[in-house]
Order: structure tokens, then C-alpha cells, then sequence
């Protein structure tokens, strides 16, 4: 594997602007990035204008960036009981999704919902058939991604299995693929302490989603320990998820095409840089 050839990069900020998110890319040598689309604690936005889109394409041209991927804001729900949350997060994710289309980004990752006490049965159901409504409305090619969850609260897609059943239940599946988050991979209870555990986890993942169905690897270290059912990210290295791991995350073939982003705590995104830097050395 050659490392010019990896996608890897960060979450990088919009502040100033869509395109400011390449150039920081770009500053810290990354291949992919991802980004806010809008702001992460706001509903709506106003519309995109043609200078806005022209400029984000025209940086990311410019730019050693091969793919951009977006995360929806925060507030997104749509699997509550609540009906007015319901509505709003269905009319705020479909903003989100044209803005990917208008910017080209191939992929929009999404936290599936929480249930909020109204069971997830019910919860897995309502957000399949509003990742239908949403989807079928859509004629861009913008592919929104299920993240996997921690299990904070009352959080669901912290097994394989509910992602699975999200996708099975949803019509307009070829839309519809999966974000792994290492952090909440091993916090939500599967053990990636070990080559072995690695091994059986990933084992596990092919044969319930799939691998041709993971489009984005979250790499982010675990500040809780396993099963903790906490979401709480830390530095590559410094966390409970052993260096030894990402190593061989970088190094697995099977995952070598998937875009790899740093979802890590840090002041300033020049911070990145180091642990950019120490992902890279570890490829062989
Ligand atoms: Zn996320
Ligand atoms: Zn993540």
C-alpha cells in the first residue's frame, strides 16, 4: 500500500466558510475530510448560494482532498415519540441531504435516533420509513451513512444487527450504507482490544451489514473502557483501544478503499497533524 494513496484526514471546521474545511484539510495532509454542513446545534440554515458552491468545488479541485463527507447536526432524531421532533428532524435532514447533493459530497453520516423510552422496536421502524420518505424525494446521488452508536442513553444502533434491521426494513436501500466508529465500536461492548478480538468483530460485521455496505471508518480512541456505553473520544494512543489496533486498521486490505477521518478532541486542527503523521508511519 502506498500512503499517498490513503484516504485518511479529519473532521475539519466550516467557520469562515465551507471551503475554509478543504483548505485546513489540505494544511494537515489530508486525502479526506469531513465536515458540518451547517452549523451541528441548528435545525435550518439559509439555502446555499451558486458562489458558496462554486467556491467549495473549486478549493476541493485545487485541493489533494479525494472525498468529502459530512456528519448531520446533532439534533436529528428520527425515530422520536415526538411527533413535532419527528417532523423537524425529517424536514432538517432533507436540507442537509440537498446541501450534499449541491456540494457534491457522496456521503452524509447519520446518528440513527433514540428512543427516548418508546422502545426500539418501534424507534428502528419509524426511522426506516423516514429514511424512506427522505430518500425516495431525492434524486442526487448522496448516500446517507448509519453510524454506529456508543448505546448512550437511550441511543440505538450500538449493535451491527440494528443497523441491519434499518437497512432491511428501508426501501431505498441502495442509498443507505454504514459509518463504523472505532471509539463507539468498542465502547458500545465489542472487544477490538485484541488481533483476535479484531479479527472476530470485523468477522461479525461482514456477515451481518457487510463490508461492501461500510462506506466511512470514524478513527477515534476510547476514553471509557469497554461496554461502558459511554461516547466520549480520545487521541489515538492515549485511549483503552490499544496502538496495536490501529495498526491494523491501516494495514487491513479489506478496508484499505474506505475513507478513513480522525473524530479526535483537539484545540486547534493543526493538532491533527501528530497523530495524522503517526497513522501513516504505521502503513506497511
Ligand atoms: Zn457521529
Ligand atoms: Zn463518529
Amino acid at each position: 500500500m502506498k500512503v499517498k494513496d490513503i484516504l485518511l484526514g479529519a473532521h475539519t471546521s466550516i467557520s469562515g466558510g465551507l471551503y475554509k474545511a478543504i483548505e485546513e484539510g489540505e494544511q494537515i495532509g489530508c486525502t479526506a475530510i469531513q465536515i458540518f454542513t451547517k452549523s451541528s446545534r441548528s435545525w435550518f440554515t439559509s439555502k446555499l448560494t451558486l458562489k458558496e458552491i462554486e467556491k467549495f468545488k473549486e478549493t476541493q479541485k485545487k485541493s489533494n482532498i479525494k472525498i468529502i463527507v459530512a456528519h448531520t447536526s446533532y439534533l436529528i432524531n428520527l425515530g422520536s415519540p415526538n411527533k413535532d421532533t419527528e417532523k423537524k428532524s425529517i424536514n432538517s435532514l432533507q436540507q442537509e441531504l440537498t446541501r450534499c447533493e449541491l456540494l457534491n459530497i457522496p456521503y452524509l453520516v447519520l446518528h440513527p435516533g433514540a428512543h427516548l423510552k418508546s422502545g426500539e422496536e418501534l424507534c428502528l421502524k419509524k426511522i426506516a420509513e423516514n429514511l424512506d420518505l427522505i430518500l425516495k424525494e431525492s434524486t442526487g446521488k448522496t448516500m446517507i451513512l448509519l453510524e454506529n452508536t456508543a448505546g448512550q442513553g437511550t441511543n440505538i444502533g450500538y449493535k451491527f444487527e440494528h443497523l441491519k434491521q434499518i437497512r432491511d426494513m428501508a426501501k431505498e436501500k441502495n442509498k443507505l450504507g454504514v459509518c463504523l466508529d472505532t471509539c463507539h465500536v468498542f465502547s458500545s461492548g465489542y472487544d477490538i482490544s485484541s488481533p483476535e478480538g479484531y479479527e472476530k468483530v470485523i468477522t461479525e460485521f461482514k456477515k451481518i451489514i457487510g463490508l461492501k455496505n461500510l462506506k466511512v471508518i470514524h478513527l477515534n480512541d476510547s476514553k471509557t473502557e469497554l461496554n461502558s456505553k459511554k461516547d466520549r473520544h480520545e487521541n489515538i494512543g492515549k485511549g483503552k483501544i490499544p496502538l496495536k489496533i490501529f495498526n491494523l486498521i491501516m494495514n487491513d486490505k479489506r478496508l484499505f478503499k474506505i475513507p478513513k477521518i480522525l473524530e479526535t478532541p483537539v484545540n486547534n486542527f493543526l493538532e491533527y497533524k501528530p497523530e495524522l503523521d503517526l497513522l501513516k508511519s504505521m502503513v506497511k
